[in-house]
C-alpha cells in the first residue's frame, strides 16, 4: 500500500467555529484531499467523559466542522474502557451529542460486534478484538494532543487504540506491562490497522502537558495538524513540542524496525514550543535506555516506574478504576494491592475525579 506521508500544519488560535471550519477545509486543500467516501466514522479522544474545555477529549467543535465539509453519511464513535455500551455521559459531557444532532452525525459505539486479529510482537503473538464498525467504515482519526504516561506522546497513532472495544484495551496492558513491549505491541497493532485510516486530524490548539492523558495542565498551542499517514503526523507532532523522536518510545521502536518515511511540511511551519512539560514516564523511559543502569534497573523491575496512589478525600466511590483495572488488583474498598498491579495506569486514565495520582515509585524518585 502506498503511503502519502505529507503533513499539513496550520496555525488555528482558538475553537471559534468559522475559524476551525476554515482552517479544516485549507488542510483537506493542502493534502490534495478533493474527494471523501460516501460514509466515513470519525474517531475522536473520547477518554474519559470530561468537558471540552479540560483538553482531555477532541474538541466537539471540529466534529461539527466535518459534518459542514463533508458531504457523505457521517458517523463518530469511540469505546472509553470504563463506558460499557452505554457512554450517553460520555457523548454529553464530551460535548458530542449536541453537535451531532445539529450536524447531522450519528453517534455509534466501538462496543459492540468486534472480530479478532492476531499479530506478532517480539515473537510473542496477541490477539485482540476490532471493532466491526471499524473494519467497515473508513476512519477519520481525530485526536487530541496529549502527554501520555506510558507512551509519553498520544496522538494519531495511539488514539487507533480505541478500535479495541473497552476492558480488552485494559487486559492487553496486562500483556505487555513494561512500557518497552506496551510501545513494541502498539507499533505491530498501528501496522495491523492503519488501511482502516482515511485521513488524520489532530486537535492541538489546546494541548495537554504533564500528567497527561487524564489529569495534566492545559496549555494553549494554537494548531490543527494533519495527514493521511499518522506515523508522519506523529512525528510532526513530536517535533513541536521539542521532542526528539528518539524520546518517544513506539516512535523510536517503528523508525529503528521499519524506518520513517520522507514527507514534506506544508501550510504553517511553526517553531517547536518552548518549555513543554514532559510526563514522569519521559524521564523514566530515558533512564532505563542509559547502558549504564538498563541492567540494574531491568532487575529492579516494576519497582522502578510511574504508580498509582489513590487519593480517598477524593474518590466518589464509582468504581470505574475497579471496573477497568486488568489485574483486579483493587479491592471493593479501593485499596491497590501492589503484589498484583502492574503500573499500566489505566485505572488513573479513567477516574474522572482525579482521585488516582500519577507518581514516582521510592526508587525511580531516587534515580530520576
Ligand atoms: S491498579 Fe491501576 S495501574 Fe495497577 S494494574 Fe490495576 S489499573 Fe493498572
Ligand atoms: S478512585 Fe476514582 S475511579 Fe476509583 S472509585 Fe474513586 S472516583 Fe471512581
Amino acid at each position: 500500500m502506498k503511503i502519502y506521508a505529507d503533513v499539513a500544519v496550520l496555525a488555528c488560535p482558538g475553537y471559534q467555529a468559522h475559524d476551525v471550519e476554515v482552517k479544516i477545509r485549507k488542510l483537506f486543500e493542502l493534502l490534495g484531499q478533493k474527494e471523501f467516501p460516501p460514509q466515513l466514522l470519525l474517531k475522536p479522544n473520547m477518554l474519559s467523559a470530561r468537558l471540552p474545555e479540560e483538553a482531555v477529549t477532541t474538541h466537539p467543535v471540529i466534529l461539527a466542522a466535518l459534518g459542514k465539509i463533508i458531504p457523505g453519511r457521517l458517523y463518530a464513535g469511540d469505546c472509553p474502557p470504563s463506558a460499557g455500551k452505554n457512554p450517553g455521559k460520555y457523548w454529553e459531557t464530551c460535548g458530542y451529542r449536541d453537535i451531532a444532532d445539529s450536524a447531522g452525525i450519528k453517534l455509534v459505539t466501538l462496543e459492540g460486534e468486534s472480530t479478532i486479529r492476531t499479530i506478532t510482537v517480539s515473537r510473542k503473538n496477541a490477539s485482540f478484538p476490532v471493532s466491526n464498525v471499524v473494519l467497515n467504515l473508513p476512519v477519520l482519526n481525530l485526536p487530541k494532543l496529549k502527554t501520555h504516561n506510558v507512551t509519553v506522546l498520544t496522538a494519531a497513532m495511539k488514539n487507533t487504540y480505541g478500535f479495541i472495544p473497552g476492558y480488552p484495551k485494559s487486559l492487553l496492558h496486562a500483556k505487555f506491562p513494561e512500557p518497552e513491549s506496551f510501545n513494541a505491541f502498539l507499533v505491530e497493532f498501528y501496522r495491523a490497522v492503519r488501511d482502516r485510516i482515511f485521513f488524520n486530524l489532530v486537535d492541538a490548539v489546546e494541548i495537554m502537558e504533564g500528567n497527561g492523558p487524564a489529569h495534566g495542565i492545559k496549555r494553549q498551542f494554537g494548531y490543527l495538524i494533519a495527514g493521511k499517514d499518522a506515523l508522519t503526523v506523529d512525528v510532526v507532532c513530536a517535533r513541536l513540542l521539542g521532542f526528539d523522536i528518539n524520546d518517544i518510545p513506539f516512535l523510536r521502536i517503528y523508525k529503528e524496525k521499519y524506518g520513517i518515511p520522507d514527507f514534506r511540511i506544508l501550510g504553517d511551519n511553526p517553531e517547536p514550543l518552548e518549555n513543554f512539560n514532559s510526563p514522569p514516564a519521559s524521564l523514566l523511559i530515558k533512564t532505563l535506555r542509559n547502558p549504564l543502569l538498563a541492567g540494574l534497573l531491568s532487575i529492579l523491575g516494576k519497582r522502578f516506574a510511574i504508580i498509582p496512589v489513590l487519593e480517598e478525600a477524593k474518590c466518589k466511590k464509582c468504581m470505574a478504576c475497579i471496573r477497568v483495572c486488568p489485574q483486579k488488583a483493587i479491592s471493593d474498598d479501593l485499596k491497590i494491592n501492589r503484589k498484583k498491579c502492574i503500573n499500566c495506569l489505566c485505572c488513573y486514565e479513567v477516574c474522572p475525579e482525579g482521585a488516582i495520582k500519577a507518581v514516582k515509585s521510592k526508587i525511580a524518585k531516587f534515580f530520576v
